[in-house]
């Protein structure tokens, strides 16, 4: 039997169908984009408001605001994306590593170079130790709480790989000035499974599980991901994270691969996405992701492919996103150049920083990050010092939270926190208290000096927000933490 027919599970797509077909209507999304064109200011204004009261949009609406092109419009429309992201997820900016564990692939995307048919890809699959390796340098060097685990598609690196990996990351505990460095929360980017794997992962203390659509637009799909390879089947991947809610993973990540085709076409192919988790189980994508395509080792389809998205565009879009779903985390990562980070973060709530993406690249300094052992090039290799430094100048504070999934804010609870504004009031608490345990353990003297007249700024701005959006209770349970975390003890959170 081929490989693929050993993975996909015909009966666990044919389920979530409707007479047939899927949720990814191409007809009315080329439809909704053709009547959103030159949009009225009104609407787009009222639409704006909608938005602002944490609702997602429909499909019209988002193609509307995907039309705006007058400047004066643009800047409300990015003005409304900043506040809705404050609203949901207050002024903290997430933070995390990837940690590319395996670039063995048995599907050949065209883009990709992982792909099989990419000879020069010198290939690699790290064993447990090794990844323990990694994560000291993660957790105990420069300060991660949270990863996300990257796969790609192998029989050597199935859910029984993942799960043991995982494991190992999570085992990792080092000795820092205060207490200890690990990993508090691993999320995993990983090809689609059966509800049976995904089981196992969970199991494996799994928090967030991403996969990428790459891109909504079936004839580009099948003409980028072969048919004989699991990854031709678009309908597998586009319910992907539908069997990992059944299989009771509350938190999941979509995203498509910005530049295989039209940027709004994709847009409204996430929105879509995120109404069909909407109506299956009440509860949407934990994040969106909206990655550029990057050049990548002997791979030229990835800088010719015709669809490429302009920086003039890539603000728009994630704009767009920012809007439509407006409960929805948003990650931007060190693909971009910094300059194009700055713009964004305003609507963002999630960044990666001292990113290697060679598979072993953090504790093999010497050849991990050559190019034959990535994915794809990286644009921003700052160190997360540096980053939390211009985050922290900008009036944005890193959180090293990971309280939400540990203490069952997860699901359709965190739904109704998000929608409320409730949940971005814990974010503000956990992210002064974690931000205090990093600067203390890891910090440069400058950013240490940055980082503490952020930190003063923040709590002073809690008690103004008293007693409206804080209780006394809160602010005491705050200040009392404070003290024991600057003293030495870690990991309290509300
Ligand atoms: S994009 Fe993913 S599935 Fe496709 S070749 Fe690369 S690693 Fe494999």
């Amino acid at each position: 039997m081929d490989y693929a027919a050993t993975v996909i599970k015909q009966a666990e797509i044919d389920k979530y169908l409707s007479g047939g077909a899927d949720f990814i209507d191409d007809a009315a999304i080329v439809r909704a984009l053709e009547s959103g064109k030159n949009p009225d200011p009104k609407r787009v204004r009222d639409i704006l408001a909608k938005s602002l009261s944490i609702e997602t949009l429909s499909m019209d609406e988002t193609a509307t605001l995907l039309n705006v092109s007058v400047p004066e419009l643009l800047r409300e429309m990015f003005s409304a994306a900043a506040q809705v992201k404050r609203k949901v997820y207050d002024n903290r900016v997430v933070t995390f590593a990837p940690l590319y564990c395996s670039n063995l692939c048995a599907n050949n995307c065209a883009y990709c170079g992982f792909r099989s048919s990419n000879t020069v890809e010198k290939r690699r699959m790290l064993s447990a130790g090794e990844v323990k390796k990694e994560v000291e340098i993660l957790a105990g060097k420069i300060g991660h709480k949270r990863l996300i685990m990257v796969y790609g598609e192998h029989p050597s690196t199935g859910a029984d790989y993942i799960a043991e990996t995982m494991q190992a990351a999570y085992s990792v505990k080092v000795p820092v000035k205060s207490g200890r460095g690990e990993i508090r929360r691993v999320n995993i980017n990983a090809a689609p499974m059966s509800v049976a794997d995904y089981k196992k992962v969970k199991a494996a203390g799994l928090g967030t599980f991403q996969v990428f659509q790459e891109t909504y637009h079936r004839e580009t799909y099948a003409k980028l991901h072969p048919a004989n390879t699991v990854k031709g089947n678009f309908r597998w991947r586009l319910y992907a994270q539908h069997r990992a809610q059944e299989a009771g993973i509350d938190d999941v990540a979509i995203g498509a691969l910005f530049g295989l085709y039209d940027w709004r076409f994709e847009v409204m192919g996430l929105l879509s996405h995120a109404h069909a988790m909407e109506k299956q189980f009440g509860i949407g994508p934990h994040t969106v992701s909206f990655p550029r395509i990057e050049p990548a080792c002997n791979t030229p389809f990835a800088t010719r492919t015709g669809h490429e998205v302009s920086d003039e565009d890539f603000k728009p879009l994630g704009c767009g996103l920012r809007l439509a779903i407006p409960y929805a985390g948003m990650i931007v990562t060190c693909r971009e150049r910094p300059a194009m980070i700055r713009e964004v973060i305003p609507m963002c709530t999630q960044r990666d920083a001292s990113s290697r993406i060679g598979i072993g690249a953090y504790s093999d300094r010497d050849g991990g990050q050559e190019t034959e052992r990535q994915q794809f090039m990286l644009s921003d290799s700052r160190s997360l010092d540096e980053v939390i430094r211009e985050l922290a100048s900008m009036g944005y504070i890193t959180s090293f939270c990971t309280a939400g999934y540990r203490c069952g804010r997860t699901g359709d609870h965190i739904m109704k926190m998000l929608r409320s504004g409730r949940e971005g009031r814990f974010c503000k608490l956990n992210a002064i208290l974690t931000f205090r345990e990093w600067l203390d353990d890891f910090a440069s003297p400058e950013t240490k000096r940055i980082g503490d007249e952020l930190i003063a700024k923040e709590l002073s701005e809690v008690k103004t927000r008293m007693p409206g959006e804080f209780t006394d209770e809160m602010w005491t349970t705050l200040n009392d933490y404070y003290r024991r975390v600057a003293s030495g003890e870690r990991d309290l959170c509300f």
